[in-house]
């Protein structure tokens, strides 16, 4: 596929000072409900209404949506409220109803991003089509299936493409409910520059209170919009409901938010420098993070040497890991002095955190 800015015009032909906004109930619950969200979103940053029709859950036994009946509702909305209208389509039949009901942007979710064979039924159902189609990322931190799915929708002919970031499963606990891992949005944004990207803070986070952080570290890194799932009582949601926020804290958090503006050509260059910064600060946090992890790790075996009266130094290892890291730092272009010196700080750090436990 190559890169192609046509990729980017439905994006730039609603003309908007703001990012793009994705919002409304995870679920349409009942029609009342969806009307009722449709209005409060109706005057506000909102591009484009979204609900849950069919719902795709990890166990069953839980709400698995309205199913097509919800699709009047949402025409309804939009008749009302004058929004556009966006929903999740998984199979050849979603997108068959979707498309009959005039719904304008349809997306692809993460556990159907997953499946080439789902990827592929969608794309051929939805051949030609001029609605907008947007492709979550799949469950998994797999760059390549991503990349994958949007070569089969452009393949497919569908010129409205964009991509949505929702965060990655993970076995171990974070304090997301699925982590951003931003280098892989970074990654495909420097392999499609053109490609509307979108970010979902509601399935990144999975608790409403670190919505307005993540959407600022989305804007940070240049992403096009996001998609915020919106209820007006989202304690009693039936699906989702730790995440939602009401449209009135919707509209405080765009407030909030600092937007980047839209820039002439003379500020190009401090365009580029601020998205190149937000890439550095956040590889920086990155490495706090990990090198905070690896010391827990150190603390472990601190902990373990202790049990067995094992002294804390441990020469012939440490002479290992120095020879294989200044090797491994030869091939990313890093000198064997910045290794060395860096490495001999990390060793430092370890020892002190691995004495302080020997001698509790
Ligand atoms: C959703 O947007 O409600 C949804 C099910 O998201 P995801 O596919 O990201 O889990
Ligand atoms: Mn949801």
């Amino acid at each position: 596929m190559k890169n192609t800015p046509e990729l980017r015009n439905w994006l730039d032909n609603l003309k908007l000072e703001h990012p793009v906004v994705i919002a409304g109930p995870c679920s349409a619950e009942t029609e009342e409900q969806v009307l009722g969200i449709a209005h409060q979103l109706k005057d506000t940053d909102v591009n484009y209404f979204r609900a849950g029709i069919w719902k795709p859950r990890t166990r069953p036994g839980n709400f698995e949506g309205v199913g097509a009946i919800g699709l009047n509702w949402l025409k309804r909305a939009k008749e009302e409220t004058g929004l556009k209208i966006a929903t999740e389509v998984a199979n050849k039949n979603h997108v068959e109803l979707a498309l009959e009901a005039d719904v304008d942007m349809l997306w692809i979710g993460a556990r159907s991003t997953v499946s080439p064979f789902i990827v592929q039924e969608i794309a051929d159902a939805l051949k030609g089509t001029d609605k907008i189609v947007l492709l979550k990322n799949p469950v998994n931190p797999d760059l390549s299936l991503w990349l994958g799915g949007i070569e089969r929708l452009y393949k497919s002919d569908i010129k409205n493409l964009g991509v949505i970031h929702r965060g990655f499963s993970t076995y171990e606990k974070t304090k997301y409910r699925n982590i951003p891992e931003w280098q892989i949005a970074i990654e495909l944004q420097n392999r499609f520059p053109d490609l509307p990207l979108i970010c979902d803070p509601s399935h990144i986070t999975g608790k409403r209170d670190m919505i307005y952080d993540v959407s600022q570290t989305a804007l940070d890194l240049n992403f096009d919009g996001l998609m915020v799932e919106t209820h007006t009582d989202p304690d009693n949601a039936w699906s989702d409901a730790a995440q939602q926020v009401t449209p009135d804290s919707l509209v405080q958090i765009m407030k909030d938010l600092k937007i980047r503006k839209e820039t002439d050509p003379e500020s190009e260059y401090n365009m580029k420098l601020d998205n190149l910064r937000a890439q550095i600060d956040f590889i920086d946090n990155s490495m706090i993070d990990l090198l905070g992890r690896r010391m827990k790790v150190s603390d472990n075996i601190g902990a373990l040497k202790k049990s067995r009266n094992v002294a804390v130094l441990q020469t012939k290892r440490w002479n290992e890991i120095l020879g294989k890291m200044i090797l491994e730092g030869e091939q990313h272009g890093l000198s064997e002095e910045f290794v060395l010196r860096i490495f001999k700080a990390i060793h430092q750090e370890s020892i002190n955190h691995q004495e302080k436990i020997l001698n509790k």
